[in-house]
Order: C-alpha cells, then sequence, then structure tokens
C-alpha cells in the first residue's frame, strides 16, 4: 500500500551525524495533524520543517499530537520544542519518557565514561566520546508538557484509520511501532531497518540482555504479517519472508566470532574494549567507537547469561574469559 492512501508524508530530516538523516512521518488526521519523531533540535532541522510544513499549508498550531517511537536524540531531541510551538501532547511509551530523563544529564555522561574507561576504551578516546555525548546532548530538549502514555496492542487512529501499537526493546527499551492490521504497513522507528541493523543498545546501568530482548521482539514481529516498513532511517521497505531470519542470522553469526576471537588470541583474558576493536577494526570515531562497544558489551552479555562466558572485574577494569 502506498502510505500516502494512508495519508502518512515522509520528512526526511538531516543529521550532523554519520548517519545523515532520520525519517519524520506527518500524518493527516480527522482533527488536525500527527507528527512522528520530530528528530534532533538543531538549527537544520528547524529550516527543513518549516519548508516541509508550508508544503502541506500547515503551521505549527495544526499540529495536534507528537509521536515519538523510542528516546534516542535523532528521534526524541526536537519533541519539547515541538511541544512548545504546537501546544500538542507528546505520546510514547513510559520507558521512552523513564530513559531520556535518565539519559540526558551529565551525570550520565560521566558514567557512561567510566563504563568505556571500565571496558578498556583509551581515556583519550573516553573523553571524545564525552565530548560528543556533550555535543549530542545540546539538541535534546526536555518536555515539559503533557504527556501520553501508549500501552501495548492499544489502538491508535493515524490519518483516521486505525492502528495497533507495537512494543519493542533491544535497540531503545520501550521503543513502540504501529501496525496497520489491514494493510500490513507498519510505522516502525528504528525496530526493523533495511540497510544497517539497529544497534543493541547495551546499557551499564541496567543487567539486561539486550540482544534477547532484540531477539524476542524480532520473533514477535515475525506473526505480525507486516508487509511495508516505514522505518526510521532509510526508505520504505517490503518486508520479505526471509528478512528477520537474516537479522536474527547476523548477530548468531556475531556471537560465533566472538567466540573465534579467543582462538587466534594468546590472552586468556580480553577487555571488552579489544574484543570491540577485532569485530569493528575500522571504527575509528567517537560515536561509532560507543555504538560498537555498546553492541559488544550486548553480545558479551548473551554470552554471559548462557553460561558461555565471564565478565570478571578486577581493579576496576572489565575482563572477559571464555568458559
Ligand atoms: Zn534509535
Amino acid at each position: 500500500m502506498n502510505p500516502s492512501e494512508l495519508r502518512i508524508h515522509k520528512v526526511r530530516l538531516p543529521l550532523p551525524l554519520r548517519l545523515n538523516h532520520v525519517n519524520s512521518y506527518l500524518i493527516e488526521d480527522e482533527e488536525g495533524w500527527s507528527v512522528i519523531d520530530p528528530g534532533l533540535a538543531t538549527d537544520n532541522t528547524l529550516t527543513v520543517w518549516t519548508e516541509a510544513l508550508q508544503r502541506y499549508d500547515l503551521t505549527f498550531g495544526d499540529i495536534r499530537r507528537i509521536i515519538v517511537t523510542h528516546y534516542h536524540p535523532d528521534h526524541y531531541g526536537l519533541a519539547g520544542m515541538f511541544q512548545q510551538w504546537t501546544d500538542a501532547a507528546v505520546y510514547s511509551s513510559k520507558e521512552t519518557f523513564d530513559w531520556a530523563d535518565r539519559t540526558y544529564h551529565s551525570e550520565s555522561i560521566r558514567k557512561s565514561a567510566q563504563f568505556s574507561r571500565k571496558c578498556g576504551v583509551p581515556a583519550s578516546l573516553v573523553a571524545q566520546m564525552s565530548e560528543h555525548n556533550e555535543e549530542l546532548f545540546t539538541w535534546v530538549k526536555p518536555i515539559e508538557g503533557a504527556k501520553v502514555l501508549l500501552e501495548p496492542e492499544e489502538d491508535i487512529l493515524l490519518g483516521g484509520t486505525q492502528f495497533q501499537v507495537k512494543f519493542g526493546n533491544g535497540h531503545a527499551e520501550g521503543s513502540v511501532g504501529f501496525l496497520h492490521q489491514a494493510s500490513g504497513l507498519f510505522i516502525g522507528g528504528d525496530l526493523l531497518l533495511e540497510k544497517i541493523t539497529p544497534n543493541i543498545t547495551y546499557d551499564y546501568s541496567t543487567g539486561a540482555d539486550p540482544l534477547q530482548d532484540y531477539f524476542d521482539t524480532l520473533k514477535k514481529l515475525q506473526t505480525l504479517h507486516i508487509q511495508t516498513v516505514l522505518p526510521g532511517h532509510g526508505e520504505a521497505f517490503e518486508l520479505s519472508e526471509s528478512f528477520i531470519d537474516r537479522v536474527i542470522e547476523h548477530h548468531l553469526e556475531r556471537l560465533q566470532e566472538i567466540r573465534s576471537i579467543w582462538k587466534h588470541s594468546n590472552a586468556r583474558e580480553l577487555t571488552p574494549y579489544e574484543i570491540s576493536t577485532r569485530l569493528f577494526p575500522k571504527v575509528a570515531d567517537p560515536a561509532s567507537v560507543s555504538f560498537a562497544l555498546g553492541e559488544t558489551v550486548a553480545h558479551l552479555r548473551y554470552l554471559q547469561k548462557r553460561n558461555e562466558l565471564v565478565l570478571i572485574e578486577r581493579d576496576e577494569s572489565l575482563f572477559c574469559a571464555l568458559l
């Protein structure tokens, strides 16, 4: 189905990051418009929004709902400002709001730096990672007005038709997607991306197993008869039958790569950072190092939970050894 038949219009927003854009969706409802994922709070985003609203002959006052799929800066950052301009409520999961509160302040940058050091990242690189986060967080504005909590499986009217709210984890806890059951159209945020696999985010502050969470999410999505995905990044794509299996396979291969790293190493113990540099040898810039480390630790955690690996804490450093 063509999204415009459901009155859904994509707005491609620029990002000053390696991933250079994020998709927002503008949806024409009966009594106003909804925006899904307003983007990052930069001047460039604002310029694109001004042009996009003009294209549809709208003003900010026509926006009735601001919907956020998950708390990551590129999706959530502008929601607070958008709310000030529109007076609309922001809709998302409780987890999204909680994670945003927990993440976007200097204390979380300090703790994240501490964790990176513990994982073996060199101090100079940790300093650059913190600098990157400080800049990134300036593009995330707090949401001070009304919030509406979305619940799993709840029905929501978008573009005058019924969608169902679907929850997912692994990339960002409490991510929400919207399924139009009649056509199989799925507005998925970053739950399903075509060209890149969504980063599995490990957070130092929880004992979670995000890779298993993502597998569970993928298996659930596989049962939903999704036909077309409107993703948070890249073009809309048809979800082939094997697509989700291939994403799972990709992560299973990565687990296998981790197991084999020890075969080519003389060391019994390796730091998470050493493992991440072997899994992602080309990664160098601070933002990519953070992604690579988070993804690595998520996979290590998965192996640890299955008693294949131990994570040993010694002298404020983390080491891993295969069992
Ligand atoms: Zn994301």
